[in-house]
């Protein structure tokens, strides 16, 4: 009876407080980050999601959360550079683990679609949406209406050794850009 439930795509994790929206597209090509220029409430909301998972609401932490709500899709390096600004002591290896615990917590989402060479992350929201990448530029887009194959609805239910706790969609594509 229990591996009814192990079958089950895991819940999104419980929040008191809504994370930042992620803004649905970006655009190709050098990220032109600006500063983080976090507002007060914007400080306060992540600090809340931290604690509520359990972590102390850090400066690094609450940087790279502020970072990812306005930036999505980006890696541990993109995020370094994106927090330096405002924190210039934080090192890439808390960078790194940064993005580790919250992963681990479900604050964030990491995701290594094929066309990217490191793991990118974007801050979790209720659904777990597809992305589509274009494979020439890299460029990643939310499809936040297309649905998501959940673990438990899938035809594949386990494999052999293995069972079955999730699925990752990534489309593959050429955006306009590069098609013209
Ligand atoms: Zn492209
Ligand atoms: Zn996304």
């Amino acid at each position: 009876m229990g591996q009814h439930v192990a079958l089950r795509a895991r819940p999104a994790p419980r929040r008191t407080a809504r994370g930042p929206r992620v803004p649905r597209a970006e655009p190709a090509g050098p990220h032109r980050d600006g500063g983080l220029a976090l507002t007060a409430p914007d400080r306060e909301s992540n600090s809340a999601l931290l604690r509520a998972h359990g972590l102390r609401a850090t400066a690094g932490r609450v940087a790279a959360l502020g970072y990812l709500a306005t930036h999505p899709h980006r890696s541990a390096t993109e995020i370094h550079r994106g927090v330096a600004p405002e924190l210039p002591t934080l090192t890439l290896q808390s960078v790194h683990n940064i993005v580790q615990d919250l992963a681990e917590r479900g604050i964030l989402r990491r995701i290594h679609p094929p066309a990217s060479n490191a793991a990118l992350y974007e801050v979790a929201d209720e659904h777990a949406h597809p992305h589509a990448q274009c494979v020439r530029c890299g460029r990643l887009v939310d499809l936040p209406d297309a649905p998501a194959p959940a673990a438990g609805t899938t035809p594949m239910q386990s494999a052999p050794g293995m069972t079955i706790i999730g699925v990752v969609v990534t489309y593959l594509g050429v955006c306009a850009e590069c098609a013209s």
